[in-house]
């Protein structure tokens, strides 16, 4: 609780690496109890992407820190986000038995294309990977429709990133280094911002001759602010996702139509 019986929850996303009993232990504590981790594929292919000391086995180091989350908290959310491409998704499913039945229900699974690889091949069968994960018991949405009226939370006014300088961001996914942030903390706790801030939330994400005659608008909300300050909008074809939303909802409707969602589902 915080001042004024506010109640004070936090989530990370995280390589789940460097997670011991100590830490943990302080997140119960403080009541972070949600987990968005990351695997790039099976053993053999996240220990090629994330590699620690040259003995480490970092996937089974992350694995273990996954289970150890749900022993150690009181019904955590993990997020569980396998980061697939053309050449590891056949293997996946291997990730399935490293961890024990137990634990999996406690799991949600979510199987993410590397974006760099969209191009290579925006059509990869992802429902029998997903099944495979929703007959061994994880929780295993093969799509969620979120229902949310913004494109990305660093969209919203009431969000920022705070950096150990006191810098201030929006975006999360861009190098803290490079970019200039959108304002400052004051010592007062205050933050001030500046114009990159003001030009991002000035407008809203649809707020283009592209999006307000697109049919898909209630699906999508635009680009993401971010891409939105950083593109010229004789560009907009680079920023805008119709086909992706396209082939979600294809998938989405050739699979209720085959029952494949609907039964999976109602199973568990
Ligand atoms: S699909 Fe493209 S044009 Fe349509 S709302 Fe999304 S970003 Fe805008």
């Amino acid at each position: 609780m915080c001042k004024n019986n506010i109640e004070f929850s936090s989530s990370i996303t995280t390589n789940g690496a460097l997670l011991t009993d100590e830490i943990i232990h302080k997140f119960k504590k403080i009541n972070l109890n949600s987990f968005q981790i990351t695997l790039d594929g099976n053993e053999e292919y996240h220990n090629k992407v994330k590699k620690g000391n040259s003995s480490d086995n970092v996937y089974k180091i992350t694995v273990f820190n996954i289970l150890k989350l749900i022993d150690i908290l009181d019904n955590p959310n993990i997020l569980l986000r396998i980061n697939f491409t053309p050449q590891n998704l056949k293997k996946i499913n291997q990730i399935i038995h490293d961890i024990p039945s137990k634990y999996r229900k406690k799991i949600e699974v979510s199987l993410q294309q590397v974006w760099q690889t969209q191009k290579e091949n925006s059509s990869l069968e992802l429902s029998p990977c997903n099944n495979d994960f929703l007959d061994a018991g994880f929780i295993a949405p093969l799509y969620k429709i979120d229902g949310k009226f913004y494109k990305c939370y660093a969209d919203l006014y009431h969000q920022s990133v705070i950096d150990l300088r006191g810098n201030v961001f929006k975006c999360t996914a861009r190098d803290f280094i490079n970019h200039t942030p959108d304002g400052v903390l004051n010592n007062d706790g205050t933050i001030r911002w500046n114009s990159i801030f003001y030009n991002r939330m000035s407008r809203t994400t649809i707020e283009n001759e592209f999006c307000l005659q697109c049919t898909l608008l209630p699906a999508c909300w635009g680009p993401c602010s971010q891409k939105i300050i950083e593109t010229n909008i004789a560009d907009f074809n680079k920023i805008c996702n119709k086909s992706g939303i396209v082939n979600t909802l294809t998938t989405l409707m050739d699979n209720f139509h085959t029952n494949k969602i609907i039964n999976k589902q109602n199973l568990k």
